[in-house]
């Protein structure tokens, strides 16, 4: 959150942060949700996400207007990935498209194993690459031999959340590994999903953790929100 909103004050966007306590209720919540929709000054919301327990992430996330959810989390916005008519893409796969294409990484063709399916990264991250002609595979937890998988890959993209999961003998020489997790390990120390040290070795390109994906989800982040100000605005 603090990356956020330094990146807000670098690019001059003005953040409103609300801390609620943990025990605020639903309703608490989405009457706030439901002001800031109504508030001409607020052209996105995000709710950093995990919430606590006793609250349901999918009624909050349906209650975001999908003109103002720069997270890309709506079910309304989520449909439209699906269909390739969209305006706002989830941060992260964003990101990751984003490094892709400033590398000069041509997808069409190409064989991309995603790990990890999650919705805020490995679904959406595999809808893009398809929609750039990628032969997209998602592995999960129960795949089976996943090695055998990561090694045909052209493009990797990890998002698992287990510390140095994927090894530099899982990949393929030459492949393109793109690392979305961020796992602390230590209180001043965060790995990737991604062995760096052995991966690096085999890879064609690779990207770094902490300083990789991370800082380009910010920046798609206020990539969103100024689009949304802009759509909102007119
Ligand atoms: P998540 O919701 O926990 O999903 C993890 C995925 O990994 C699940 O689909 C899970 O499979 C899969 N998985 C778990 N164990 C596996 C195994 N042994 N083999 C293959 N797949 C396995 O996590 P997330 O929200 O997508 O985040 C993933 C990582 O990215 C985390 O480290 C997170 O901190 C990081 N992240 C970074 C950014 C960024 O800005 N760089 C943004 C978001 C997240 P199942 O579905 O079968 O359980």
């Amino acid at each position: 959150m603090n990356n956020k909103k330094k990146a807000c004050e670098y690019v001059g966007i003005k953040s409103f942060e609300y801390l609620l306590p943990a025990e605020t209720s639903e309703d608490e919540l989405l009457d706030l949700i439901n002001r800031l929709n109504a508030d001409d000054e607020v052209s996105g919301i995000l709710c950093q996400l995990p919430l606590p327990a006793h609250l349901d992430e999918k009624i909050v996330i349906n209650a975001i207007d999908p003109k103002k959810d720069v997270d890309a989390f709506h079910p309304v916005n989520v449909g439209r990935i699906m269909t390739g008519d969209y305006d706002f893409v989830p941060c992260t796969p964003a990101g990751v498209m984003e490094l892709i294409k400033e590398s000069g990484v041509d997808v069409s063709g190409k064989e991309c194993v995603v790990v990890g399916r999650s919705n805020i990264v490995g679904k959406p991250m595999a809808m893009l690459l398809l929609h750039q002609n990628g032969t997209v595979t998602i592995c999960h937890s129960k795949t089976k031999d996943l090695a055998e998988k990561t090694k045909n890959a052209d493009i990797i993209v990890a998002a698992v959340g287990i510390p140095n999961f994927i090894k530099g003998d899982m990949i393929k020489p030459g492949a393109v590994v793109i690392d979305v997790g961020i796992n602390r390990i230590a209180p001043k120390k965060l790995v990737g999903d991604v062995e760096f040290e052995t991966a690096e070795k085999v890879a064609a390109a690779i990207t770094p953790v902490p300083g990789g994906v991370g800082p380009m989800t910010i920046a798609m982040l206020m990539k969103n929100t100024v689009k949304a100000a802009i759509a909102q605005n007119r």
